[in-house]
């Protein structure tokens, strides 16, 4: 099957194949992408571009690929600092000294769920395999942010909480932010019974009946791009400043991957922010 980027772009540096946000891309001072399975040196259910630590892979493995990684992409493999993440909303602010963490450092901390910074050269890493990335860029106050958004996370409103904390911690104004909703499962394959349901419904804010489709045999499909981007646009950010990626993860487990897709026997994808140290100068 052809992959069909959609609203991102797919690149090819040397067989690490990755995807960016043209919108991202626009500035200078920012360095983005998004992890696909192709470039690593993973075997198996972990082949190849295998970005997860604790997976049943080795950790020579996976260090090996985040390094072949950075060099590919243009991320300083000691500036990366990685998320410990379980599906809490927790964001924390990161800084140079922080570099590390969760790859070549031990994790310092549980329940990180989003990550945001404003100093340059500290590269943001959160980890995917069918849960939603979203990316932040506050092009005024130079500040970024990843979250990482499972159903839990989404219904809890981890989106919005990153960008409060963009505001309070970097003085960020919502309206002045850029967002990018990337690879993750779509609405054709997230399939759940009524509990999950049933919280999406709770969301009354943003007409979640648009959100869910009852498929009327005890299961729904649900929609997390569209979900992000209304909790996104509640929490201030403009629609024409949000690109929803529309790539879904399951229907594209040969390059991505993909929980649902392979029940979990998987390797992990990373989604990688930074600002560039050239942006001091
Ligand atoms: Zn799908």
């Amino acid at each position: 099957m052809q992959f069909d980027a959609k609203n991102m772009e797919l690149h090819n540096s040397g067989g690490v194949q990755y995807l960016t946000f043209p919108s991202f891309s626009t500035y200078s001072f920012v360095r983005h992408a998004f992890s696909t399975r192709a470039g690593g040196v993973s075997q198996n259910e972990f082949s190849s571009m295998n970005l997860g630590f604790g997976r049943g892979d080795s950790d020579e493995n996976v260090l090996e690929n985040y390094r072949r990684f950075c060099n590919a992409v243009g991320f300083n493999f000691n500036s990366l600092v990685s998320s410990a993440q379980d599906h809490h909303t927790n964001i924390r602010r990161v800084g140079k000294e922080h570099c590390g963490i969760g790859i070549w450092k031990p994790k310092d901390m549980q329940s990180v769920d989003g990550l945001i910074t404003n100093e340059p050269g500290v590269t943001l890493v959160t980890h995917y395999a069918d849960c939603v990335p979203i990316f932040l860029l506050d092009p005024v106050k130079h500040a970024v942010g990843l979250a990482h958004a499972g159903w839990r996370g989404t219904v809890a409103r981890i989106a919005s909480a990153a960008v409060e904390a963009m505001t309070r911690e970097f003085g960020s104004r919502p309206q002045d932010m850029l967002a990018g909703i990337g690879p993750s499962i779509g609405p054709c394959c997230f399939e759940v019974d009524a509990p999950v349901r049933d919280a999406f419904a709770q969301l009354t804010d943003l007409n979640p009946q648009e959100l869910i489709h009852d498929d009327g045999n005890g299961k729904f499909h649900i929609d997390l791009w569209e979900t992000n981007r209304r909790i996104l646009m509640r929490a201030g950010l403009k629609a024409s400043s949000i690109t929803v990626a529309e790539i879904c993860t399951k229907c594209n487990s040969n390059l991505l991957f993909s929980h649902r897709a392979t029940g979990g026997k998987r390797g992990g994808l990373a989604a990688f922010l930074a600002l560039t140290e050239e942006a001091e100068a």
